[in-house]
């Protein structure tokens, strides 16, 4: 069957493809817009996931982002339950699980990113967190009263850590740096984190890797880099993501380590764009692609997607990243991109208080913010951040502060 649609076909009803959605609308669009998503229930509030939701007592469902009266007041047609299979950018075409053949003039690819699977040497894909439905899987490892070793010091590992101490769950978490989230955020503040674990019970194994993880009749065993093994009853994987692309293999869009864009969002194929996890931004140097998995990213990017479309523009979506992380009622937000051989500079507060804005460059250059407590300096490291200030502009407009 094909559906006729000479409009806008967004991909993916997330963060990026609901915001490219309102964008179109806000930019003055009016053609028919369609948002496909393989969920039942797509777009609802992500992060959410490993923070209160999981660390509630009685099951809570995340909020949708986007109610049905916000959808019908702006035309928005939102097929739940519809992946795209495959892309035909001669005919103008996406290809549906169902069998459709829905036509598009624009076509935003939003369909971000999927969990790396940790396989076991049987076979078994371990849980890992990314969907609703993990978190129904995730949630069922903190009410069966046993230990969870979770594998992956990022993010998710450390947000599950500290909602399943919430809940009581004896943790292990394997990371396979010596501190965990010491590349985004530098030694110090990693140490710090660290700390704050161990004082909620959390074991760590640090600094070897696992390579691989085999059933065991009580569980698994944890194979690590160093020759030891771990024994283990319940496991929940958070090691890094894939770029969900599978379905644009061989459909002339370019693809590396996601879909490449340019500053605006524009594929190679004219009338195709990328928004949120999924778009790999060519920055300048040659070869060289970026991809950020923040959800604010993902929101703006995707709205700026939405009204180039709308307007006919290719207005480059330039903010300065962030991304924020809760744990144990403590929110870290970080600015820009620390980089590998970062000093990292604490110019605010102190880590011991767990009020602190510590500051990651090299030279005079400014890379990035840690902040913590004080909000309030998000705005100023912000602003130095997207006006290319200097390390040494920054510790000026510290020390003032
Ligand atoms: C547990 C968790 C906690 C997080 N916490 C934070 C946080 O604290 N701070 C922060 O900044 N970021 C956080 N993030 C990251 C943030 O959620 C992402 O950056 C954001 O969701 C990206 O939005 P997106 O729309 O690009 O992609 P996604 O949210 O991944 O959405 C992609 C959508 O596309 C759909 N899709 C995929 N393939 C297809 C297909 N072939 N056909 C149709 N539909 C398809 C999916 O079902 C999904 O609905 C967290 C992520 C997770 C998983």
């Amino acid at each position: 069957m094909t559906r006729v649609n000479d409009g806008v076909v967004i991909v993916g009803a997330s963060a990026a493809g609901l915001s490219a959605a309102d964008g179109l609308r806000e930019g003055g669009y009016t053609g028919p817009l369609t948002v496909l998503d393989e969920e039942f229930e797509p777009g609802y509030d992500r992060p959410m996931l490993s923070k209160s939701l999981l660390a509630a007592k009685e099951h809570v469902t995340p909020a949708p982002l986007r109610s049905e009266e916000h959808l019908a007041a702006r035309n928005i047609d939102l097929l739940a339950g519809h992946g795209a299979m495959g892309l035909d950018i001669d005919r103008r075409l996406v290809v549906t699980n169902w069998g459709e053949a829905i036509g598009w003039r624009h076509l935003v690819v939003a369909t971000g990113v999927t969990a790396r699977p940790v396989v076991t040497a049987g076979g078994t894909a371990l849980p890992t967190l990314r969907t609703r439905a993990d978190l129904a899987a995730a949630r069922r490892l903190a009410t069966g009263g046993r230990p969870v070793t979770l594998i992956g010091g990022g993010f998710i590992g450390l947000e599950v850590a500290a909602a399943l101490r919430a809940r009581g769950v004896e943790v292990t978490l394997l990371c396979a740096t010596e501190l965990p989230l010491a590349p985004v955020v530098g030694d110090e503040v990693a140490r710090r984190l660290h700390a704050l674990h161990l004082a909620h019970g959390v074991s760590f194994d640090l600094g070897s890797p696992v390579t691989s993880v085999v059933e065991t009749p009580h569980g698994y065993d944890i194979h690590l880099a160093d020759g030891r093994t771990r024994a283990a009853t319940s496991v929940l994987a958070g090691v890094g993501t894939e770029p969900a692309t599978e379905w644009l293999t061989g459909s002339g869009v370019e693809l590396d380590q996601g879909v490449v864009t340019d500053a605006a969002g524009r594929t190679n194929v004219e009338g195709v764009w990328a928004a949120g996890d999924i778009a790999a931004h060519r920055t300048p140097l040659p070869g060289r692609h970026r991809r950020f998995e923040h959800w604010t990213h993902a929101v703006e990017q995707g709205r700026q997607v939405g009204l180039n479309i709308a307007r006919g523009e290719a207005v480059a979506h330039e903010a300065v990243p962030y991304v924020w992380t809760e744990q144990y009622g403590t929110t870290l937000h970080m600015l820009g991109e620390r980089r590998a051989g970062d000093t990292d500079t604490v110019v605010e507060g102190s880590l011991d208080t767990g009020d602190f804005v510590v500051l990651h460059g090299s030279g005079d250059e400014l890379h990035g913010a840690t902040v913590c407590g004080r909000v309030r300096a998000l705005r100023t490291y912000r602003k130095l951040l997207r006006a290319r200030a200097s390390l040494n502009d920054a510790l000026g407009a510290a020390a003032s502060a």
